[in-house]
């Protein structure tokens, strides 16, 4: 008897209290890197790639995971959506981040993405500083990772640009540090903290930003070895001010004069600035080194190449400089983490926020059909056809975001037909030269476009903050004057839509798949590694090649 009572304590000791001999460990890595290029197309993988050394893009490739079809699953396809959705997990409609810039229709305000009157900077009396995630509207994984943990997980966002920062951050960072070019230095705002720490001030006193605008940007190897680049002078790319052609190489010292340190972030430096600020961050913080031994995360963007894409163009050799400075400012990044916190001990994805089109005039110039859409024109002729319906004056108040934004405080005033306005609005806006289509929100699922092409555009049509009518241009065609230089972003196109996806590091065997996937699924195979809840607006799905390809 004693012997039975004995055996059953044993066992239910066993059932209930668990057998931690037997129990596997929940093994999570130390550290999880986030780095986001802005404005990187899928093809910069390939396009330079004879060029690139061993350890950056080229051991991504080799040592990662690498999801070749990653395609963004909504309207429009600018900075702050992309930053934003890569973390929920999530789209405008449900994430409320609707473009970098977008109007509440109520009532007509113009909101920047992360503005925040009620917060004032930190390390700045500038406007800049007057930033939060508080226009975001679910959480983040890095939000989930800090409930997950019960805030004991560090999570620090790192950009140039404030949104690059603070959305990846999400509403529960410990910090997000952005540049302020007017004082040359990494600031944040009192949503986060009331003063800087010390690492930062020091790393600020350095004044880097000096020193590396103190050189020429040259390029890195002979100029006529750039066989994946149109010649150095060419009327498709902007020049910066105070130059006489956008060629190579540019005084920095000189501009920098006249420009302040804001030049930075047009040129590769900036990543070496940013990168240089990440390895402070994981120094200062002790990222990766937690206390409590659960996981900590940096969510890093590289925001000059975004800005040095929009002056040159992807056909430049200024673009290709900075993709092969790049490529060495990443494999020193990542020989910098495997010291710090271990090769194989952190978990690193490598994606793009947006990708950009190649040069309107370029591509019309060599027969493609390409070419600019007159927004201000548009905007203009639209205003003067509703007024001789309906008798008043701007009733459009302003085509952004490729959409049409309706003035609803005159609409409801005069008690104007808003269905007849918008069936007014798409029918001139598809006859005008480079439209493909135009369609009212809220009819869009019974609209003669391409299901992908529909699919996009409810996942970006947030009730509150965009526009009442949707346009899609053709195919290269984007807003901006005739023979513009450079180029942008914001389409359905893949040149926009398609970007890099590449996961590295602890849990992650090498490998590839062609199977199309999107930005969305990038929230939840980060949960699902971590296992830790998903976003809460996510509508992703875990890439299962990645998450199994070590099993
Ligand atoms: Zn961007
Ligand atoms: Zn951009």
């Amino acid at each position: 008897m004693r012997n039975l009572k004995y055996s059953l304590l044993v066992l239910f000791s066993f059932l209930f209290l668990g057998a931690p001999s037997f129990a596997k460990d929940v093994e999570r890595p130390k550290l999880v890197v986030g780095i986001m290029v802005d404005q990187m197309r899928w093809d910069y993988l390939y396009r330079y790639y004879d060029r690139y050394g061993e350890d950056g893009f080229k051991r991504l490739l080799s040592q990662g995971f690498t999801m070749e079809n990653t395609y963004i699953d909504y309207l429009p396809t600018y900075t702050a959506i992309g930053h934003s959705s890569v973390y929920t997990g999530s789209v405008p409609a449900i994430h409320g981040i609707a473009g970098n810039d977008f109007e509440i229709q109520a009532t007509g305000i113009s909101m920047y993405c992360t503005e925040d009157d009620e917060v004032v900077g930190v390390g700045t009396d500038s406007k800049a500083g007057k930033m939060s995630p508080k226009n975001l509207l679910t959480t983040t994984v890095t939000d989930e990772l800090r409930l997950a943990t019960n805030f004991r997980s560090k999570t620090i966002g790192i950009a140039l640009k404030d949104r690059g920062s603070i959305l990846p951050a999400g509403s529960l960072a410990n910090a997000a540090y952005w540049y302020d070019g007017s004082v040359g230095n990494f600031i944040s705002s009192t949503y986060y903290m009331n003063d800087l720490p010390t690492w930062v001030k020091k790393f600020n006193k350095q004044n880097l930003p000096k020193k590396y605008l103190s050189q020429d940007w040259n390029t890195l190897y002979p100029i006529d070895t750039y066989i994946q680049s149109i010649e150095d002078d060419n009327p498709y790319e902007g020049k910066f001010t105070g130059t006489e052609a956008p060629t190579l190489p540019v005084d920095l010292k000189k501009l920098s004069k006249d420009q302040g340190m804001g030049l930075i972030t047009s040129v590769p430096f900036g990543n070496t600035l940013t990168l240089e600020f990440a390895k402070s961050a994981i120094d200062g913080e002790e990222l990766g080194n937690n206390p409590a031994g659960v996981t900590d995360f940096l969510a890093v963007s590289l925001s000059s190449p975004d800005y040095i894409g929009h002056r040159f163009g992807p056909n430049s050799i200024e673009a290709e400089d900075n993709y092969l400075r790049l490529d060495q400012e990443l494999a020193a990044f990542m020989k910098f983490l495997d010291e710090t916190i271990g090769e194989g001990e952190y978990l690193l994805f490598l994606t793009a926020d947006h990708g950009a089109a190649h040069n309107p005039q370029l591509l019309k110039d060599k027969g493609v059909h390409a070419g600019y859409f007159h927004t201000s024109s548009a905007t203009k002729k639209l205003n003067e056809i509703l007024e001789k319906k309906f008798g008043h004056e701007k009733i459009v108040r302003k085509l952004r975001n490729y959409q049409a934004h309706l003035d609803y405080a005159l609409i409801d005033e005069f008690d104007l037909d808003e269905d007849e306005i918008k069936t007014v609005i798409v029918r001139e806006l598809k006859k005008m030269e480079g439209v493909a289509f135009a369609v009212d929100q809220s009819k869009v699922s019974e609209s003669a476009i391409p299901h992908l092409i529909r699919e996009r555009i409810a996942n970006g049509y947030n009730n509150q903050r965009s526009g009442a009518v949707q346009y899609i241009l053709e195919p290269q065609h984007y807003g901006g004057k005739d023979g513009g230089t450079g180029t942008t972003h914001g389409t359905w196109g893949p040149y926009d839509a398609h970007i890099p996806l590449i996961f590295m590091g602890w849990g992650v065997a090498p490998g590839e798949s062609h199977r199309t996937v999107h930005m969305t699924d990038i929230a939840p195979t980060i949960a699902a590694f971590l296992k830790i809840q998903e976003p809460n607006g996510n509508i992703g799905q875990p890439i299962l090649e990645v998450l199994e390809s070590k099993k």
